[in-house]
């Protein structure tokens, strides 16, 4: 029998977290999962907890990782990863990505293993240069609102170098631009689960700004091409990952109000602070590194997102609770 491969995924119960999972396992890996489920969703893996190659981790990787045996990859995935996420838990959001990826980068060490991390198009803050190529250094407020979260990633970036450089671990990182499909979670407050929560209760969609500011929405399953075939180059820079296909987010309230078919207004509210204004990945090294583009438009990943979020119950379509803070919240 071949040996599998073992890989250890940190935020394993999130949106990106549990996609990769299940494109690892059907890889053929053995899977470690991880997460402290503050804002992952058990949900999202319990149909993998009957294999036999996957394993979970209740756990908080901000605090010493102990996985027993050896690994050959991990994967750096945990974080709060939405506005409204990083406004309400902002040290938690600053340790994940300092001290959580100091232990996964020791832990690498120790395990002789290549890591992986998955780091932000936010580490561009509000964008002075169109689109955004991987040597753009940024344009980040440290103390304003998205500073707990952009900083953390900052930092990660640096602390994975720097163990690339001074102790010779492989690391590669991601950056990652806005990624969409099911499982996001319908209250993380991000504009596309926001905007078909809103549609499904029949509220109006709630257009922050005057709607003119830009996004690049990327599918679920062409990002975890884009990591799985990163994490298997020798390229150790990082890497843009990210559909070009740029919409500003009036024409993006359009598009959700014709796919669901639900004749709702839009309503304007204030702008969130260093909210950018525009924001659409350069991906020329990706095509070039690792052959990867996406191939999946808005029309067809929002087809399949919008599955999704229908099938939801009542009750899910309609809780506020946005995270498991009582049960969960370590501070
Ligand atoms: N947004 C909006 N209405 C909402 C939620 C978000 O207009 O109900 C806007 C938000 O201000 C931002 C864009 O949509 O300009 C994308 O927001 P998201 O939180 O999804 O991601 P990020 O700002 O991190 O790209």
């Amino acid at each position: 029998m071949v040996e599998r491969k073992r890989i250890l995924i940190t935020g394993a119960a999130g949106f990106l977290g549990s996609h990769l999972c299940d494109r690892f396992i059907k890889e053929g890996y053995s899977v470690v999962a991880m997460d402290n489920l503050i804002t992952g969703q058990l949900k999202n893996i319990e149909h993998l907890f009957k294999l036999e190659n996957f394993e979970f981790y209740h756990h908080d990787v901000s605090k010493f990782i102990h996985v027993p045996g050896e690994l050959d990859y991990i994967l750096h995935f945990a974080s709060p990863a939405s506005p409204i996420d990083y406004l309400k838990i902002p040290i938690q959001t600053l340790k994940v990505g300092s001290l959580g990826i100091h232990n996964c980068l020791g832990l690498a060490k120790a395990k002789n293993a290549r890591v992986l991390i998955a780091s932000t198009s936010e580490v561009y803050g509000d964008p002075t240069v169109h689109p955004q190529t991987e040597d753009y250094w940024g344009n980040v407020n440290p103390v304003g609102p998205r500073g707990v979260y952009d900083e953390a990633k900052r930092f990660q970036e640096a602390m994975t170098m720097a163990y690339h450089n001074f102790h010779g671990v492989e690391t590669r990182i991601v950056r990652i631009f806005n990624t969409y499909g099911p499982k996001m979670r319908l209250n993380d407050g991000r504009v596309l689960p926001a905007f078909i929560g809103q549609a499904l209760r029949g509220e109006d969609l709630t257009i922050f700004g005057d709607g003119s500011q830009t996004r690049s929405f990327c599918y679920v399953d062409d990002l975890v091409e884009g990591i799985y075939r990163l994490l298997h180059s020798d390229y150790a820079y990082p890497v843009n990952i990210g559909n070009p296909d740029e919409i500003s987010i009036g024409d993006f309230a359009e598009e959700i109000i014709k796919l669901t078919g639900t004749n709702q207004k839009v309503i304007y509210k204030d702008l969130p602070v260093d909210d950018p204004k525009q924001r659409q990945p350069d991906i020329t090294k990706a095509r070039e590194i690792l052959n990867w583009g996406p191939t999946i438009d808005r029309a067809e990943g929002l087809k399949r997102t919008y599955a999704y979020f229908k099938s939801l119950t009542e009750e899910e379509l309609n809780d506020t609770n946005h995270y498991n803070f009582d049960k969960y919240i370590i501070r």
